[in-house]
């Protein structure tokens, strides 16, 4: 295992070292005016159809799609350290067409759709002309367990209907979303892995109506916002179904090993910024006749900080050797320690970094407020914490068990 990036890596990094810098940072405040100022907060301000447009003839897109589906054909290790770069700006990963959610999408599209769906939502999402949402959280059930959920996916003749509700259907409402792919129970009789079914839905379908929107800390995330979405008799040919009929819950676990590890390195990417942030205030902010960064507790916090942040970069690293030798499986207690331990670490250096910036860190003048009410996002979906510290201990004991009875012969 190495920790050097390959050269095509290498000056990728460095093409988007410079694309950050000369686009996305600058574009940061921007996006915000933007959008305070536009009629529509749900569809792409200009300045992100700018910096996609920019992203796409550059090349700079699509970097861990296979080469098969137009991508640069990235393995996990090698997107690792450009996905972090990415994330040091919220605008970073929409800008190339990698947020976790588009990427999980297509490669879900790619293993398991019909041919239909594909020319129809696949291609366009990986040119970048629409947007997907997943929706499966629901509000009356605890979704941390999808066997649980609830929603009806009714097959009449050649047609599935769908009636019900869904909430935090993040980016349904944004004007490029054109699919949802809607989570629900085909065969309630049936095993409760086996319950369930995944179908593409065109946003357009008649039926189809959005409803509440949810904020984060206050923060309503346009233009991907986070939303209920309802479903009056829904009607979407059978060929719309995303694999088999009742392989819905295995073809949600199917890409989250990747996605995990994605949001582990956007976490990574979150702190390096925090860091950055707070060397720069602490170098420049003079107090009591002398830089802030000159005091021990500063030292002690930038210190603690780049540990962390190096701690929970080799994980990830050393998770990815795994998945990319081993294969997912294999994996399991390292994606679920990445899932805890990179959100966390990300929320200890961002509230470092708030802390020294004072009023400024808590303000809309920075970007760390925002970063923190993200990463705070992240112990909670995709599998909370506890879930996944769940997880890792169910898989120590069982290793601690074979460990003893082989002792024991
Ligand atoms: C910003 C944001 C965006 C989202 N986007 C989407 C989206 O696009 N599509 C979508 O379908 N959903 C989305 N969600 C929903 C998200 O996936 C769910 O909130 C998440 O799965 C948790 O489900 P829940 O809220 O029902 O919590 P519950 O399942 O009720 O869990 C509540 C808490 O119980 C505890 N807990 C749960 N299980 C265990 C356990 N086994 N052991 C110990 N404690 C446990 C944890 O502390 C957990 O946080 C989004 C949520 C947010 C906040």
């Amino acid at each position: 295992m190495s920790f050097e990036p390959s050269e095509k890596v290498k000056k990728l990094l460095g093409r988007v070292a410079e694309f950050m810098d000369a686009y996305v940072y600058p574009a940061e405040a921007v996006f915000e005016e933007q959008l305070a100022a536009a009629k529509n907060r749900y569809k792409y301000p200009p300045i992100m159809v700018e910096l996609r447009a920019r992203a796409k003839a550059e090349g700079l897109w699509n970097f861990a799609l296979p080469e098969r589906l137009s991508g640069l054909g990235l393995s996990l290790s090698e997107f690792a350290p450009i996905s972090e770069l990415l994330q040091r700006s919220e605008l970073g990963a929409e800008a190339c067409n990698c947020y976790p959610g588009t990427i999980g999408n297509i490669l879900l599209l790619d293993s398991f759709a019909g041919e239909d769906v594909k020319q129809q939502f696949m291609w366009p999402m990986i040119e970048g002309k629409i947007r997907s949402c997943i929706s499966i959280t629901e509000a009356d059930v605890p979704s941390s367990d999808p066997t649980q959920l609830k929603f009806p996916i009714r097959r009449d003749g050649g047609d599935y209907v769908l009636t019900g509700k869904k909430v935090w259907a993040t980016a349904s409402l944004q004007e490029e979303c054109e699919l949802l792919l809607v989570f629900g129970v085909t065969d309630p009789n049936a095993e409760r892995h086996a319950r369930h079914s995944l179908v593409a839905v065109p946003r357009s379908a008649p039926g189809v109506s959005f409803g509440r929107i949810e904020t984060v800390f206050g923060y309503d995330h346009a233009p991907y916002v986070h939303n209920e979405l309802f479903f009056d008799n829904v009607r979407v040919p059978s060929s719309n179904i995303i694999g088999k009929e009742g392989a819905g819950f295995a073809m949600i676990q199917h890409g989250l090993g990747f996605s995990r590890i994605q949001l582990g390195m956007h976490s990574i990417g979150s702190a390096e910024r925090a860091v950055a942030l707070m060397c720069q205030w602490c170098d420049e902010r003079i107090i009591g006749g002398k830089p802030l960064s000159d005091r021990g507790v500063v030292l002690d916090a930038i210190a603690r900080s780049r540990i962390e942040i190096d701690q929970a970069r080799q994980m990830l690293l050393k998770t990815a050797y795994i998945v990319e030798t081993h294969g997912t499986k294999a994996a399991r207690s390292e994606i679920a320690q990445c899932k805890v331990l990179a959100p966390n670490m990300a929320l200890a250096v961002l509230d470092r970094a708030i802390q020294f910036h004072g009023g400024a860190g808590v303000s809309q003048h920075t970007p760390l407020a925002a970063m923190w009410a993200y990463q705070r996002v992240v112990r909670i979906g995709e599998g909370a914490d506890e879930v996944h510290r769940e997880t890792v201990a169910k898989l120590e004991l069982s290793r601690q068990r074979e460990a003893r009875a082989k002792a024991a012969g």
